[in-house]
C-alpha cells in the first residue's frame, strides 16, 4: 500500500562530488562566529557541559515562550525522532503521516512494533488533514506531520494545520517536525509552537542543521508538554549525546540573525534559478518552501543515480505514486550550475 521509497546513493564515489545537493544541508554554513565558538569551547572538554546546555535551554525557552522544562535537547532532530518513537511505541500501535513523509520516526516506530498509516498528500501537495483526523482511532499512539514535507519540499497552511493540531491533540499526541520551517515563506510564523504554551498535547521538533548550516555538528531540539518531556527523559537522558562546543556554535548562532537572513535569500536564489530550468525543460515539481525541490524523472532511480554520481554531482532518488522522483537541495549557484549540466547530458 505505500509505495514510498528511497535509493541510496552508490557507495565509494561520494568523495568525489563536486556539487553535493543530496542531504538538504546549507551550504553556506556553519556562521563563522558560531564556528568559533564552537573552536573556543574544546579547551573546556573536560568538563559535562550541563551550564551551557542550561542556558542554550534558557534561551530556547525565551524565544518559543515556554519553560525550560518544555525543552529535550539532543544531538539533532534526528535522535528526537527516533527517541519519542522508541518511548511511544514500545508497546505497538499506528503512527498516522503522510505519504511520503520523513522516514526516521516512522521507521523506528515500525522496528519497535507499531505500525504505519499512511495518507497520500493531497493534488496541491498539502497534508490530508481531513483524512487524517478520521483516521485516528484507539489504535492511534501518535500522528507525525513533516511540515514543510520532506521530501516533497511542499508546506500545509499553518491556519488549517493548527486546526487540526487542536482537534486532534485532544484525542492522541501530534509530532510536528519543523526542520525547515525557517525557510518556509512566512517562515517561524507558521511554527506550531505557540500551542505549546496553550497547553495542547502537541510536540515540535527543530534542528540547527539546516538554515543554521550546522548538520555536522548535531543539535536539536523539541518543545512540548513537560509530562511529554520528562517521559522521554526518564527512559533516555535528553541532552547527554551533544557536545559542548556544539551547544557553543548553536548558542551563539541563535544571535546571528545576518547569517539566516543570508541563507534563507541565498537559498531563495537557487530554488528560483532551479525552477526556472525546471520549468523550461518541461520538468513537473512540486511546490517547494524548502532548500530542495522534488520533480518527476523518466529513469529509474538506481539508473539515475549512478549516471548523476558519475558527473559528480550527489541528489536523491524517489519512487513514490508510481513515478521516479530526483530530489535536488539547493547550493550555492555554481553547484545548482554543474547539476543542470548534469541534467542537459542525462537527459540529452
Ligand atoms: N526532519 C526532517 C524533515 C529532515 O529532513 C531531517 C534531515 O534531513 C531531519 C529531521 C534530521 O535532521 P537532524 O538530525 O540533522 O536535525
Amino acid at each position: 500500500k505505500n509505495t514510498f521509497n528511497e535509493f541510496t546513493p552508490p557507495v565509494g564515489l561520494e568523495p568525489e562530488l563536486k556539487a553535493i545537493l543530496r542531504a538538504n544541508e546549507n551550504p553556506y554554513g556553519p556562521p563563522p562566529l558560531a564556528a568559533k565558538a564552537f573552536q573556543d569551547e574544546v579547551f573546556s572538554g573536560n568538563r559535562y557541559a550541563w551550564k551551557t546546555l542550561n542556558n542554550l535551554i534558557n534561551i530556547l525557552a525565551e524565544k518559543e515562550n515556554v519553560k525550560p522544562e518544555q525543552i529535550l535537547m539532543a544531538p539533532g532532530s534526528s535522535d528526537i525522532l527516533e527517541k519519542v518513537a522508541m518511548v511511544l511505541f514500545q508497546k505497538g500501535g499506528d503512527v498516522i503521516s503522510a505519504d511520503p513523509s520523513y522516514m526516521s520516526l516512522i521507521n523506528v516506530s515500525k522496528s519497535v512494533g507499531g505500525q504505519w498509516k499512511s495518507y497520500k498528500l493531497l493534488s496541491d501537495s498539502q497534508h490530508d488533514l481531513d483524512a487524517m483526523a478520521a483516521g485516528v482511532d484507539e489504535n492511534t499512539k501518535l500522528v507525525y506531520i513533516c511540515n514543510p514535507n520532506n521530501p516533497t519540499g511542499s508546506i500545509t497552511n499553518a491556519k488549517k494545520l493548527k486546526e487540526f493540531c487542536s482537534k486532534v491533540s485532544e484525542k492522541v499526541p501530534v509530532f510536528v517536525d519543523e526542520a525547515y520551517i525557517e525557510l518556509s515563506d512566512n517562515g517561524i510564523k507558521d511554527s506550531m509552537v505557540s500551542l505549546v504554551s496553550e497547553g495542547k498535547d502537541v510536540m515540535i521538533a527543530r534542528t540547527f542543521s539546516k538554515i543554521h548550516g550546522m548538520a555536522g555538528l548535531r543539535i536539536g531540539y523539541l518543545v512540548g508538554k513537560e509530562e511529554t518531556i520528562n517521559k522521554i527523559n526518564e527512559i533516555t537522558r535528553g541532552g547527554m549525546g551533544i557536545t559542548g562546543p556544539s551547544i557553543m556554535a548553536a548558542t551563539t548562532s541563535l544571535q546571528n540573525d545576518d547569517f539566516l537572513n543570508m541563507s534563507k535569500t541565498k537559498i531563495a536564489e537557487a530554488r528560483a534559478y532551479t525552477k526556472d530550468y525546471l520549468t523550461k525543460k518541461g520538468y513537473k515539481f512540486l511546490p517547494s518552501q524548502t532548500n530542495f525541490i522534488i520533480f518527476e524523472i523518466d529513469m529509474e532511480g538506481k539508473e539515475f543515480l549512478k549516471q548523476i554520481y558519475s558527473k559528480q554531482v550527489g541528489v536523491r532518488a524517489f519512487k513514490f505514486w508510481d513515478k521516479n522522483w530526483c530530489r535536488v537541495s539547493m547550493g550555492t549557484m555554481e553547484e545548482m550550475k554543474l547539476f543542470t549540466a548534469a541534467m542537459d547530458e542525462i537527459f540529452a
